[in-house]
């Protein structure tokens, strides 16, 4: 948890989000501003561990990012979007679009 990270805060339910998926080590929730008619974020929240970005990943963090995807997967199919396809995106750094400095996995679809 890192002191003032909006993603920590929903994580712990002090800041409020449109939960789609929850456990242990990861939130599932809505975009405040979606750029897709479905725009979720997939966020690792790993043993409590706060990570930044992409960047930031270190050799322990290998099987987070396998989850991560493996449930990408998932929720996309929940969605029901594994047929009409969708799209992964990290932003990494602010050069790289990110504005929250918390890692997160975008997933989009619902495209017409
Ligand atoms: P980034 O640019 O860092 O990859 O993406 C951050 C995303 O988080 C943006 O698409 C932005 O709309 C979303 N976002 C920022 N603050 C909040 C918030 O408080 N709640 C939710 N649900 N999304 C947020
Ligand atoms: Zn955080």
């Amino acid at each position: 948890m890192k002191k003032d990270c909006i993603f920590c805060k929903i994580t712990k339910g002090e800041s409020p989000a449109e939960f789609i998926y929850k456990n242990d080590d990861f939130i599932v929730f809505r975009d405040i501003k979606p750029s897709a008619p479905i725009h979720l974020l997939i966020v690792p929240i790993f043993s409590d561990h706060h990570i930044d970005s992409i960047n930031h990943l270190k050799e322990e963090d290998e099987k987070m990012i396998g989850k991560l995807f493996l449930l990408a997967n998932c929720i996309a199919r929940e969605q029901g979007l594994d047929k009409s396809g969708y799209k992964l995106l990290f932003n990494v750094g602010r050069g790289g679009g990110q504005i929250i400095d918390h890692l997160h996995l975008h997933l989009l679809g619902g495209f017409k």
